[in-house]
């Protein structure tokens, strides 16, 4: 006999484990199947965001943000650090540690839930009677009947059209995630916002690192400001970065021990030129994934990208069935499709869920952090919106000078007339926890005003979006 469930979800990343867990809040039973394995073959459940996104990158940029402090900054302060030593594999593992604190975690959660897991893959079968059911390959195949079915499959690493991943020497963020030495020299291909983090992140303990970017702008989604700000911070770090490049064959020779990658590309002026480097990370975007669904079988509908077509409340073509997170539509990031996976189990219990896409917080996790909300000055001109600007450099606020890190700025846009808060810009120390205050603001939408009568601890970094709110007044106080 099959086991049936209320709902069934597909995939335990973010968007997956989230609407398990909030439907079976809502008192519904919920089976959660997801085939992602550990080292030892065993469950590691929360998705490409556990185990090689999100967590182990924030988790090799804090060990290698301590280690360049170490090395460079600690002096200023007048602490001096002699025979500074880096080991790799305990900062691996390190990491492979938290990962595993977030992948129990998560398990841990289904069992306080009743959430039933099932390890393995899941995937569309035809019934006989027109309908279908959900077939987990594991070493026990199971069948599953749900009354609904969430499919939160997430997406995988694109590779460049001939060059597949091997992790060794051509690498995804899953092998950039672990590579047992510092390479000297480092190729990225993309600087988007992963291959940024993951360039900082080896940049940090000694690799040279050479990027390459097919666009002629710098994070061209990114308020422009912003981003030439970044920029100039990253290239004064030693980030090498080439933008509007072409780039053509890659080869990747091995001589015994001795292994390297050639990049042939052609620069902005058209000139060819060639990049040797120890390991390659190719961060050119991510596709989504139904591999092994067998969507098509049961005639789920699926866009040009592959990504599952669905309606704005995450509804697929097929009755019952619903998708989130990376699988569909929309940014890729990790917290929108934990909004997508609580919206629709709310939907199921007959709430009303709801994923407001215009406060979506973006961040990246560089040194400095870049994070923003909202719409940027470039989208404001192209809309033809009248708008007002405020901006507020570290350089003047207490905190920051006492931290140490002045470079950046908070950015504020508001409505020319109604003063309505219509987007923030953020690049400077723990942009990423500045974010928030900016998320609440424009969710309740709140003028520029609201903010700059707040009051704000000082000395702290908040201040800044304080300052940046009354300079859209044009009456920053400390500036
Ligand atoms: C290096 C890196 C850093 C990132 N950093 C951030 C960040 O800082 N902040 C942020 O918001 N986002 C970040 N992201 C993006 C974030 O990881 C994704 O947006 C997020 O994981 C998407 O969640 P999801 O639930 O849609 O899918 P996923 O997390 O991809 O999870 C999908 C799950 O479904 C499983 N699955 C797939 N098919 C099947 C099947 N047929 N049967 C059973 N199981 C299946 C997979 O094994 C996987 O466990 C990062 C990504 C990368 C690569």
């Amino acid at each position: 006999m099959n086991k049936q469930f209320d709902v069934i979800v597909i995939g335990a990343g973010p968007g997956g484990y989230m609407a398990a867990i909030r439907a079976a809040q809502l008192g519904m039973s919920v089976a959660c199947i997801d085939e992602w394995k550990n080292s030892k073959d065993g469950p590691a459940l929360g998705g490409t965001c556990t185990n090689v996104g999100c967590i182990p990158s924030k988790a090799l940029l804090q060990s290698s943000e301590n280690f360049d402090h170490a090395s460079h900054h600690l002096a200023d302060h007048g602490i001096s650090v002699s025979g500074l030593t880096l080991d790799v594999t305990k900062m691996l593992g390190r990491k492979d540690t938290v990962v595993k604190q977030n992948n129990d975690g998560i398990l841990y959660l289904f069992k306080k839930n009743k959430v039933s897991f099932f390890h393995g893959r899941g995937s569309f079968v035809r019934t006989v009677d027109g309908g279908y059911e959900i077939k987990v390959a594991s070493a026990a195949e199971e069948a599953l009947v749900g009354k609904q079915i969430i499919v939160a499959t997430g997406s995988t690493a694109r590779a460049l059209p001939g060059t597949p991943f091997d992790e060794e020497l051509i690498l995804s963020n899953d092998g950039a995630l672990r590579m047992g030495a510092v390479p000297k020299r480092l190729g990225l291909i993309g600087s988007g916002v992963i291959g940024l983090e993951l360039g900082s992140v080896w940049r940090r303990l000694g690799s040279e690192v050479s990027i390459l970017e097919a666009l002629p702008t710098f994070l061209g989604a990114v308020d422009q400001q912003i981003a030439k700000e970044a920029y100039k911070a990253f290239v004064k770090q030693g980030l090498k970065i080439e933008l509007g490049v072409q780039v053509g064959e890659i080869r990747t020779t091995k001589k015994g021990k001795e292994a390297q990658v050639s990049v042939a590309w052609t620069n902005a002026k058209g000139e060819g030129q060639t990049l040797e480097v120890d390991k390659l990370i190719v961060s050119i975007g991510r596709v989504p994934n139904t591999i092994g669904l067998d969507a098509l079988a049961v005639g789920l509908k699926l866009d040009e990208r592959g990504a599952i077509v669905v309606d704005e409340d995450c509804r697929t073509s097929l009755p019952g069935v619903w998708a989130v997170g990376d699988v569909v539509r929309g940014p890729m990031l990790a917290h929108k499709a934990e909004e997508e996976g609580v919206a629709v189990a709310e939907r199921l219990a007959g709430q009303h869920g709801h994923v407001n896409f215009n406060t979506i917080p973006w961040v990246i996790y560089t040194s400095p952090e870049i994070a923003w909300v909202g719409q940027t000055e470039q989208q404001l001109k192209a809309a033809g919106r009248a708008y007002k600007s405020g901006t507020f450099p570290f350089l003047a606020n207490g905190r920051a000078r006492a931290l140490g890190d002045t470079t950046g700025m908070v950015k504020m846009l508001a409505d020319a007339a109604s003063d309505e808060i219509l987007g923030v810009h953020i690049v400077g120390p723990m942009a990423s926890e500045l974010i928030a205050e900016c998320v609440v603001a424009m969710a309740f939408r709140a003028s520029s005003e609201d903010i700059a009568r707040i009051c704000h601890a000082h000395p702290s970094l908040s201040e800044a979006t304080k300052e940046a709110a009354l300079a859209v007044a044009q009456r920053a106080l400390n500036f």
